[in-house]
This record gives C-alpha cells, sequence and structure tokens, in this order.
C-alpha cells in the first residue's frame, strides 16, 4: 500500500488491508498552532442521536415496521429483474463491496487502533452526557450563522468586507487575541482572492462573525459564473492537486436546504485543463452512489475535462462504535461515497494523452488503488480530510505541490479554496482555543 498515510496526524494505516482510519478533528486540528477543532461540533448529530437510539431498546412500533419491511424486500426479491441501470450500479457495489468488507475486517482487528476506539466511545459519551445542551447550541447555532449564499446576493454584496490585521510581516508571530485597532485592514469579500501569507492562524472578521484563517492560505468566494477567474496566468502556476465535491443535485440535500446544488452541465463548464498545472495534477471527485452520475462522470465530466480515470477510493462511514452507519446491501442508503482518482493533463487533445498514456505508469503505481478511508462522519455532510494523503500522490516534480479545493466549505494551510462559502467550517464557533 505504498506506505499512504503513514506519519500523518490523525490518519492511521490498518495493518492487512488497503485502508486508513482517519479522524477528522485531530487532522483538521494540525492546521492551527492556537485552537483546535471542536470535536463535539464536527460529528454529525444523526451519529450522537444513533448512538443514543443504540443504547435504548428498540420501540415494539419499530420493531413491526422493520419485520414489515424485511417481508416485502423477501417477497419482492422473488419476482424482481434488475434493469441495465441497476445491473451496472450492483457490479460497481460488488467491486466495492469486497474492498469495503476486507478494510472494516482489518479495521475490526487492529490493535493499534483499539485504544483510539476505546477513546472516541468514551468521548462520545461525554458528549451525549450533555446532548440535550449540545444539541440545542447546533440548533441555535445555525440560526445564527453567517449565510454567505444570500449576503452575496444582496445588492449590498460587493460592500461587504473581511477585516484581517494588517501589516502583517510573514513569520511574524502575533498576538490573536489584540484589539482591533488602526491595524486592521479591510478585503472586498466576494470576487476577490483573499489570503493569509503568515506562518501561523489569522482571525478575520466579516458583519461581527468570526472566522479563523489557517497560515498560508488562499480563498475566493463567488458563484460558479466567475469560476474562470480562477485560472492561472501562467500555465506553470497551475495546480497539481484539485479537490473538487460538487453540489451534486439531490432530493436528500434539497430537502434539508443544506446548499444549493447545481445541475451537471454546469460542472462541464468548470475550466479544468487551464487549471492545471504543467506537470498534470490529480483530481479527486467526490461522487455519490447514483449510476446516473457515475455514467455522466465517466461518459462525458471526465472527457471534457481531460482527466483520466486511474482509481476509486471509498469512504466507509462508521458509527462511534465502529459499526458501518448502514447495511452495506441496502439498494438505495449505502455506508459509503466514492472518490474518483484521475490525472489530467493541461490543454492537450485526447490523443496526445493517449500517447502519453505509458509514461504515466510511474505515476499511476504511486496512488494506491480501491484505498478504503473509514471514518465517523461530520455533521452537514461534510467530508473527511483527505487532502493530506492525496497531496502524497500527486505530481510536483521538486516543488511543493499547489492544491485547489472546488466548491471547498474549510480552508487548509498551503491550499487555494474557492466556493460560495469557503469560509463556512471556518466559523470560530467549530474551534477550542487551546
Ligand atoms: N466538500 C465540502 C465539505 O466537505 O464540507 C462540501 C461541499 S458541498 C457538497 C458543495 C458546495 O458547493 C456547497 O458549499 C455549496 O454551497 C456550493 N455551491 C453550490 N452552488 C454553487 C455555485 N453556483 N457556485 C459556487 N459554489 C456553489
Amino acid at each position: 500500500m505504498n506506505g499512504i498515510g503513514g506519519g500523518l496526524d490523525g490518519i492511521f494505516e490498518i495493518e492487512g488491508a488497503n485502508a486508513v482510519f482517519v479522524a477528522p478533528p485531530q487532522v483538521l486540528s494540525k492546521s492551527y498552532l492556537h485552537y483546535s477543532v471542536d470535536a463535539s461540533l464536527y460529528y454529525a448529530r444523526s451519529v450522537l442521536l444513533d448512538a443514543v437510539a443504540s443504547t435504548q431498546a428498540p420501540s415494539k412500533e419499530a420493531e413491526d415496521d422493520e419485520r414489515k419491511r424485511k417481508r416485502k424486500r423477501k417477497n419482492k426479491k422473488r419476482v424482481y429483474e434488475l434493469n441495465e441501470k441497476e445491473a451496472l450500479a450492483e457490479l460497481r457495489h460488488q467491486e466495492a463491496r469486497s474492498c469495503i468488507l476486507n478494510a472494516h475486517e482489518a479495521f475490526r482487528l487492529s490493535s493499534r487502533l483499539l485504544e483510539f476506539r476505546r477513546n472516541c466511545k468514551n468521548k462520545t459519551k461525554i458528549i451525549l452526557s450533555c446532548e440535550e445542551c449540545h444539541l440545542t447550541t447546533i440548533s441555535q447555532d445555525r440560526d445564527i450563522e453567517l449565510d454567505f449564499v444570500k449576503l452575496a446576493g444582496v445588492w449590498q454584496a460587493p460592500l461587504y468586507k473581511l477585516t484581517l490585521p494588517s501589516k502583517v510581516e510573514e513569520n511574524v508571530v502575533h498576538d490573536l487575541d489584540a484589539e482591533v485597532g488602526e491595524e486592521m485592514q479591510n478585503y472586498s469579500l466576494f470576487n476577490m482572492w483573499i489570503e493569509n501569507k503568515r506562518s501561523e492562524e489569522v482571525i478575520g472578521k466579516v458583519t461581527g462573525f468570526n472566522f479563523l484563517l489557517p497560515k498560508k492560505c488562499r480563498f475566493f468566494i463567488s458563484d460558479i459564473a466567475q469560476i474562470r477567474r480562477l485560472i492561472p496566468d501562467s500555465s506553470s502556476n497551475g495546480y497539481n492537486l484539485l479537490v473538487i465535491d460538487p453540489p451534486w443535485e439531490n432530493k436528500s440535500v434539497s430537502r434539508r436546504a443544506l446548499y444549493p446544488t447545481l445541475p451537471n452541465k454546469q460542472l462541464l463548464r468548470i475550466p479544468l485543463k487551464s487549471l492545471v498545472h504543467l506537470d498534470g495534477a490529480l483530481v479527486a471527485l467526490w461522487l455519490t452512489n447514483r449510476q446516473k452520475l457515475h455514467q455522466f462522470v465517466e461518459q462525458e465530466l471526465f472527457p471534457t475535462w481531460g482527466v483520466k480515470l486511474i482509481t476509486t477510493w471509498y469512504w466507509l462511514k462508521l458509527t462511534t462504535e465502529g459499526e458501518l452507519i448502514s447495511s452495506l446491501d441496502l439498494t438505495h442508503h449505502k455506508p459509503y461515497e466514492c472518490l474518483l482518482i484521475g490525472y489530467a493533463l493541461q490543454k492537450l487533445p485526447e490523443e496526445t494523452f493517449a500517447m502519453r498514456e505509458d509514461g504515466l505508469k510511474p505515476f499511476i503505481r504511486n496512488v494506491p488503488a480501491g484505498l478504503v478511508a473509514l471514518s465517523v462522519p461530520g455533521d452537514h455532510s461534510r467530508k473527511p480530510p483527505l487532502g493530506l494523503l492525496l497531496s502524497q500522490c500527486a505530481p510536483h516534480g521538486s516543488r511543493s505541490v499547489s492544491c485547489l479545493e472546488l466548491f471547498a466549505r474549510e480552508l487548509h494551510p498551503g491550499w487555494d479554496s474557492w466556493g460560495n462559502e469557503p469560509l463556512y467550517f471556518q466559523n470560530m464557533k467549530f474551534f477550542r482555543k487551546e
């Protein structure tokens, strides 16, 4: 497995499997000197509630319902034949299934992770013991969150500013709690690159809300209509790693009003080839399990972007007890999501790409095939932080890897992040002072 994940804080290799266990708050906290990510606000409410439910006996009605559902499924199975799309989805699932079962079994047997799991369980108990107040805090916080998408839509949007300490020299340590004085500078919030050049985190303010910006990060808040503004002035300034988590149209996201979604044809307009570095780039695309989406990506999106699919990684979602969040074989609700990993070359026609495929072989070997990343899911459909793992696989010659996240909701040191709300998880309420 190429030793992937070895030596990265919060990412643990699982012996005997092509898999890693990820502890997101631990990984993310490494980006800050004076703050850490508050684990009790990181994890998904549903996971915490399930953990409560698992400590209570199921009600009689719930048991009856489950019995009825099982009977119905059994009867349906006898007469049901898969159509072509379902058969392809099943084939894909079977491929994922073996990687996942192997990874989960190795995770359960891993003695190294046993202590960590015990720790995680204890922490959950603490969260659950004050669970009522915890959940109330979350729902109250939601009401007072800054809604960047709404803010960008009002006529005053060009007037909104992010305020940062000014006259900041690189490598100079500043007092993060310093009072706001004349040493503050305003930056237009939307449609501009904003950068923290310092070697430590800094607090920025927008209309009374505080946001923590990790060291050496850059971000650009805009609608996709402005995406061409991300194209670097020179091709040698392009990116070696692009992580993309599009707002796929999805009933569950719309119902929960999590964020606005985008039709597939809008994604075809992302000028991916123009974002790629001269040496090429690793492209990692998050995808749900809908077969229609997989077909769209393989047949339209990747060919348009000039991306060659290398392999698929899987994110396996665990409960705080280390079990799968749902049965592996449910038709419409799988406990895993896919991360398609591809390789893109800059502005090259397809034929040249094919000709150079041989030259890609050493690069492709660098990317573990079918890797499974296991983690307890974060709230608000948050993806686990796999950026460091991915950057180990990106091409970069003797330079450091240049990374861009598209549709980002958080920032990372050294990365560029774009989306209509890349400051979302940088809200100070998600952090604790060390
Ligand atoms: N990877 C993120 C995480 O783990 O938290 C989740 C990204 S979420 C699937 C998609 C993001 O795209 C949301 O923040 C959403 O607001 C944003 N988005 C939706 N429509 C957009 C648009 N027209 N332009 C820019 N961003 C958009």
